[in-house]
């Protein structure tokens, strides 16, 4: 079998890479709806895998493995590698988890970052009352995960919050030490939440990045009574391009509360240090950044050796993107807690994929599905509709 040709669509804001073969089999992966703008660098790699048989997966990603970095740089690579498991699955038949091993489960727990109901504020109540609603969800969670501090308005919304000078805009990076007042209101915030969710319910906190390392220690002390899942990326993380495995191990080493990072990190050589040095208790690496699917079970594999667990990230990486985390996830080891559960958006991305199950998540799990490939496929007369002009011949 060979690549004829790579296309790539942006459907919704999700760049989706198809490759085509002259077997009249295709492979599809997804990048996530932030990141709309790649479609130029999917197509970058086209000449370079050309002609290369996809099933090989692993020789075709030796070809442009090296020409991607960390998040948003990795996620094309990443798209292209879900594609060719993807392929390799269909052409023999199997679900994708069979060519990663086999599965070591039946069902994926996922973990709730992306169900979400409008919160009024930013108060410790205003807190209490989103988890309220998140806890009685349809999907019975059991776990969910809210972003505070620098992963949330809180610096803006609280005042002074933090003596770092504060930027606004869509992604505002915002880094510095927090005022005696921001940490209470962020301690405060935390134990609103478990009052509401109880200990029938997991919470896990997104902090950053920006904490200062003192002022994650006092946060993650503080909340040591609360039993929180993890604290995810206090010192560096979303769209970071550097992991700081030094100043997260001094973290983790002054408290028992879980520490949590690796959405942004590409490859698994940078992850070595992060886990070598047991710098974090829980690594969160996404699909769709890290270099694909293969790249993450790898990692995991080397995490579990070193007693660190995994929460893959996956919040915005669409319908294929949840196939290969149910893929993938089906067959990690059992340092495995949960992924998070992507939510599809525009709604209609529901309507132009067939292959889910109905519903997608029961009691806070999703059942393991066995069609060949990544087990999902388009609706093409359904997803046409959806094309951009410029896309329409994408399925041709
Ligand atoms: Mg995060």
């Amino acid at each position: 079998m060979k690549i004829t040709d790579l296309k790539c669509a942006v459907i919704g804001q999700h760049p989706v890479v198809r490759i085509v073969t002259d077997q009249g089999i295709s492979g599809y992966g997804q990048i996530e709806s932030s990141k709309p703008y790649l479609k130029p660098q999917v197509l970058f790699y086209k000449d370079r895998i050309l002609g290369s048989d996809p099933t090989d997966v692993e020789r075709v990603m030796l070809k442009i493995r090296r020409l991607g970095s960390f998040k948003p740089w990795g996620s094309a690579v990443s798209a292209i590698e879900m594609a060719l498991w993807d392929l390799a699955g269909k052409a023999a038949g199997l679900p994708v988890y069979k060519l990663l091993g086999g599965k070591v489960r039946d069902r994926v727990r996922v973990y709730n970052g992306g169900v979400r109901f409008p919160m009024e504020g930013h108060s410790p109540e205003a807190h209490a009352e989103a988890m309220r609603r998140m806890k009685a969800a349809k999907e019975g969670f059991t776990i969910i995960k809210q972003g505070v501090a620098y992963h949330s308005a809180m610096p803006r919304q609280v005042p002074n919050f933090s003596y770092g000078e504060l930027h606004t805009g869509q992604r505002p990076a915002n880094r510095g030490p927090l005022t005696e007042q921001g940490l209470k209101h962020v301690i405060a915030c935390v134990e609103a939440m478990k009052g509401a969710l109880g200990d029938e319910v997991g919470l896990a906190l997104d902090c950053g990045p920006g904490w200062m390392v003192s002022d994650a220690i006092r946060l993650a002390k503080a909340v040591e009574p609360l039993n929180v899942m993890w604290l995810e990326d206090l010192l560096t993380g979303d769209y970071v391009p550097y992991v700081s495995a030094d100043l997260y191990r001094e973290v983790t080493r002054a408290t028992s509360t879980p520490i949590h990072t690796g959405e942004q990190i590409y490859l698994r050589q940078n992850f070595q240090d992060l886990i070598e040095k047991h710098a974090v208790r829980i690594i969160g690496p996404d699909p769709a950044d890290i270099g694909g699917i293969a790249e993450l079970k790898w990692v995991a594999e080397y995490a579990d050796l070193h007693g660190i667990l995994m929460a893959p990230h996956g919040v915005l990486d669409g319908i294929i993107g949840l196939a290969a985390l149910v893929q993938v996830s089906a067959t990690l080891p059992q340092n495995y807690i949960a992924f998070e559960y992507p939510v599809a958006r525009p709604e209609w991305w529901y309507d132009i994929m067939d292959g889910l199950p109905d519903p997608i998540v029961k009691a806070g799990f999703i059942e393991v599905w066995d069609r060949p490939g990544l087990g999902v496929t388009f609706n093409e007369q359904a997803a046409k509709k959806r094309l951009a002009d410029e896309d329409r011949g994408f399925f041709d």
